[in-house]
């Protein structure tokens, strides 16, 4: 193999099938409906919230499950003037499909296809030496130069430069932007604590942001966007705005603060709803065990509903007697062991429901129904996590006015 060839980044994500619009559900184990509106709306939203920042919505993860090209649509409709992805290929894909707004993305390794990448007119950042040494060879390669936004490590640990290798970044940037190889556009960090808007490191970032927005000028850089905000950020530390916001969660009608409100206290609406249908409903005799392991036992006479989705489709496996459904406008906990495929409702013995009749996984807040949050509460994870993991056996539909 020669190993100067850069694979080739496939401009593919792994995304679920769409129905086509007013598929009927009839026949169907389970779908999610995705309210592009509903993200139009939050959207818009949320840039009134960002005063006169401009939204950079953040799509990565297909989109938070909501699916990557549409969302990427909906998201301009609603003044998006910016798009972000995590990896390259999402960005191609974004590209493939017909997207032209401006998209950057921060993932991509050492020997990715970058002039692919530019080729595509895609915003590349720069947050190690060596990526901003690829950046530029192969800006050199296409002819024009590359548009590039600096990540810079302010304190949350992860991605981005620090210390030496920023104060290198930063002259050798300034440099290549004099040479006409890079269009220095951008220069953004990330918290680590956001979602506690009081914590001590919020302020110290900020400060260590400022101060590396002086060293870039005195490098002789003036990045046009500056960014740091995420949606909790956005929501609650107007401070942090900056030229550019970069919500991705709300963006979808979930709250990054649940303890401080849920959507609706932030005038933002749940874009994902997803429903299943009991594959069957049987009688039950008092003291059954359910599910592998019978981690749960009828008390009583009842009856039982199969629910056709398990952890292959994102249902945890640890909500196992803990994720909350709806049937006929009534709560449930799934009755023992999430299984790959399928779980259980214990219904009562009242229960009118038959096989056929719709379960309610994730809705919205304000109806009282099931959402993402309540999931992640009942297992001690993040809402982004449930929506996330949907699976691609779930098919999409995108109703027209959800
Ligand atoms: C995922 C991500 C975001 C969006 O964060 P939310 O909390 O979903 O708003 C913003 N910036 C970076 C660098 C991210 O990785």
């Amino acid at each position: 193999m020669d190993r100067s060839t850069p694979h080739p980044q496939t401009p593919t994500v792994a995304t679920a099938s769409v129905l086509p619009e007013g598929a009927s559900t009839v026949g169907l184990s389970a779908w999610a409906d995705i309210d592009l509106g509903a993200i139009s709306a939050n959207v818009a939203e949320l840039s009134r919230r960002a005063g006169d920042a401009d939204v950079m919505a953040v799509i990565k993860g297909d989109a938070y499950g909501h699916g990557l090209v549409p969302v990427a649509h909906a998201a301009v409709a609603g003044g998006a003037t910016y798009l972000a992805v995590a990896q390259l290929t999402e960005a191609l894909a974004a590209r493939a499909a017909g997207v032209t707004a401006p998209i950057l993305t921060w993932l991509f390794p050492p020997g990715a296809d970058l002039a692919a990448a530019l080729r595509a007119d895609l915003t590349l950042s720069a947050g190690a030496p060596w990526a901003l040494a690829e950046i530029a060879a192969a800006a050199r390669t296409t002819g024009s130069p590359a548009r590039i936004h600096l990540k810079v490590d302010t304190g949350l640990g992860r991605g981005g430069a620090w210390r030496e290798d920023l104060a290198a970044m930063l002259v050798d940037a300034a440099r290549l932007q004099a040479e006409g190889v890079l269009d220095v556009e951008g220069i953004f960090s990330h918290f680590a604590y956001a979602d506690a808007p009081g914590h001590p490191s919020v302020r110290a970032q900020q400060e260590v942001f400022a101060a590396v927005l002086a060293d870039a000028e005195r490098a002789g850089l003036r990045p046009r966007i500056r960014h740091l905000a995420n949606s909790a950020a956005l929501l609650t530390n107007p401070s942090s705005h900056y030229d550019m916001v970069r919500p991705g969660v709300s963006i979808y009608g979930l709250s990054p603060v649940p303890d401080i409100g849920g959507p609706t206290h932030f005038g933002l609406r749940e874009a994902m709803r997803v429903t299943a249908r009991l594959i069957s409903v049987k009688d039950c005799p008092a003291g059954q065990g359910i599910s592998y392991a019978h981690l749960y036992t009828t008390t009583q006479d009842t009856r039982l509903g199969l629910v056709p989705l398990g952890y292959a489709d994102g249902i945890p496996r640890h909500a196992s007697n803990l994720g909350p459904m709806q049937v006929h406008g009534r709560r449930y906990t799934v009755a023992g062991r999430v299984c790959m495929d399928q779980m259980v409702l214990d219904l009562g013995a009242d229960s009118p429901a038959r096989a056929g009749d719709e379960v309610v996984l994730i809705g919205r807040e304000a109806d009282g129904e099931p959402t993402a949050q309540d999931w992640a509460a009942a297992i001690g994870t993040i809402n982004y996590e449930i929506v996330t993991r949907l699976g691609p056996r779930v098919p999409r539909r995108y109703p027209e006015g959800a």
